[in-house]
């Protein structure tokens, strides 16, 4: 039997505002618990919430980005339920009437081909507060300081067919909450989580079959391997001829499988209903209008410019633009170096390795674009070879001074005057007789291993400073003497 795999994803992304969605207490990650829980978190009877505008204006920004239509006219809804991490008795969202209605996002696949995936809606909501658990006393504590925290639930489409596809999706909403500046993406700390509803269906059958919903996913890696597995469990199921029923699962990392938390709610055992204490959101046209205008350039914009302007492939237009502090810094690196080929090879190739290897962001690169500009100049013009340029790139991240000072101090221009070239081509052939000999009779194959053999001792002998292009040349008119 042929499977095909159907997945929908809801995000939760965290909006950076300063301050709650209903309250005034601070945001801030990591402080100690319940100092940033004001009597609305707490749920105290007889306090009221009050509407962050920011948080609306972020949630707008986002629709506006995924070409969604917007709920002017948007209503807070209690959806209730008894939780310890819930002093409310109920979680303030949107149910009927979302800010954001139906929209859609472009996304690249591995193999560079594009896919639209439908976005349902995103509702605003407040997170709730966090159990935590000591082993030491054994206890079990709450706090509150994620209790009214500002949530953008993004809800997919069930559009994605495979576990690969929908870390695309995750990465490229990841991307665009970031270049908004409306979530920090931080997905260590859950500023982003993601609940994946997976089912399998036979190959041609239209119907949708019985999903599972994993919640509360924190890394891309998580989202595929626990995807992956739970198709895996769906499959054994229906071969060993049970049947999946509807079930909000756990993924086990250690285990690498899910594991059931609770059967599946219906919308109508959380009581929704209209929040008396807030009333109907009502968006103008100009409040729309303002938030359009100051849109920043989208990556799905920012990612066909880049084609279009420097001519590169859909590959590295997407790796350089999914930050925008990648694509900036790119930006300034091929306004010096003016090659955006050459800019865009080491920007994502030798600085992602510095970076990577040094655990840094792109914002603290110890290598500015200008000094990297600068450096792929002297490659530009042949003062530099690819290879030595690897040296001086580490010695300006280390801080020895720009391209130019490291070259003179440590001598290390290209040689590019065909005299010296040759001198030194001429000592290798005069050393190494025998293969010369074996070049003029070698069959072609072994000439080219011999003909390599001898760029590799004129490497070794200028200590990589010889031009390669032109001891390819010169060596090959001496050897066809
Ligand atoms: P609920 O209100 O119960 O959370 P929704 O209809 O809002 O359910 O869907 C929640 C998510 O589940 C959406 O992202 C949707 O795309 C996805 N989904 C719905 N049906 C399926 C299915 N058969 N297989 C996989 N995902 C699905
Ligand atoms: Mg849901």
């Amino acid at each position: 039997m042929q499977w095909e795999v159907i997945i929908g994803l809801e995000i939760h992304a965290q909006l950076a505002t300063q301050s709650k969605i209903f309250s005034g207490s601070a945001t801030t990650f990591g402080s100690e618990p319940n100092t940033q829980a004001s009597l609305v978190d707490l749920g105290m009877p007889g306090v009221l919430p009050i509407l962050n505008q920011e948080a609306v204006r972020m949630a707008v920004m986002f629709g506006l980005a995924i070409n969604a239509k917007i709920g002017q006219y948007n209503v807070f809804t209690r959806k209730n339920y008894f939780y310890p991490d819930l002093p409310k008795g109920y979680q303030i969202s949107q149910m009927e009437l979302p800010i954001v209605g139906n929209g859609y996002l472009d996304i690249q696949l591995e193999d560079c081909t594009i896919k639209r995936v439908g976005i349902t809606r995103a509702h605003l909501e407040e997170d709730t507060g966090k159990s935590l658990h000591e082993a030491f006393p054994s206890v079990t504590g709450i706090d509150l300081n994620r209790a009214g925290m500002p949530l953008l639930e993004i809800v997919s489409e069930p559009d994605m067919r495979s576990a690969k596809e929908a870390v695309a999706y995750v990465t490229t909403v990841h991307t665009l909450v970031r270049y908004l500046g409306i979530c920090n993406g931080n997905m260590a700390q859950g500023s982003l989580r993601c609940d994946c509803n997976v089912s399998i269906r036979p190959k041609g059958q239209i119907e949708f079959s019985a999903r599972c919903e994993i919640k509360n996913i924190n890394s891309f890696r998580f989202i595929e391997k626990a995807i992956n597995s739970e198709v895996r469990r769906q499959i054994k199921l229906i071969k060993d001829g049970n049947k999946v029923i509807q079930q909000t699962r756990l993924y086990d990392i250690s285990k690498d499988k899910t594991r059931a938390m609770r059967n599946k709610e219906e919308a109508n055992d959380y009581r929704y209903f209209p929040d008396p204490d807030l009333l109907p959101v009502i968006l103008e046209d100009s409040f729309l209008e303002d938030i359009r205008a100051r849109l920043p350039e989208l990556p799905q914009q920012k990612l066909r410019r880049f084609q279009k302007q420097f001519g590169l492939s859909a590959y590295d237009a997407r790796v350089l633009t999914s930050s925008c502090q990648q694509a900036n810094y790119f930006e300034e690196v091929v306004s010096i170096a003016g090659d955006a080929k050459l800019s865009a090879n080491w920007v994502m190739v030798e600085l992602g390795a510095l970076l990577n290897k040094q655990g840094l962001r792109i914002d603290d690169a110890p290598i500015t674009a200008k000094q990297l500009g600068c450096m792929l100049l002297r490659i530009k013009d042949n003062t530099l070879s690819g290879k030595i340029a690897k040296t001086v790139f580490e010695a300006i991240a280390a801080d020895e001074g720009s391209a130019d000072d490291i070259i003179e101090k440590r001598k290390l221009n290209q040689v590019t005057d065909s005299s010296v070239i040759l001198v030194i081509l001429d000592d290798i052939l005069t050393v190494n007789v025998e293969q010369v000999k074996q070049y003029r009779v070698a069959d072609k194959s072994k000439r080219s291993k011999i003909f390599n053999f001898f760029v590799g001792q004129a490497m070794q002998a200028s200590k990589g400073k010889v031009n390669p292009q032109q001891v390819n040349k010169l060596l090959k008119d001496k050897l066809e003497d």
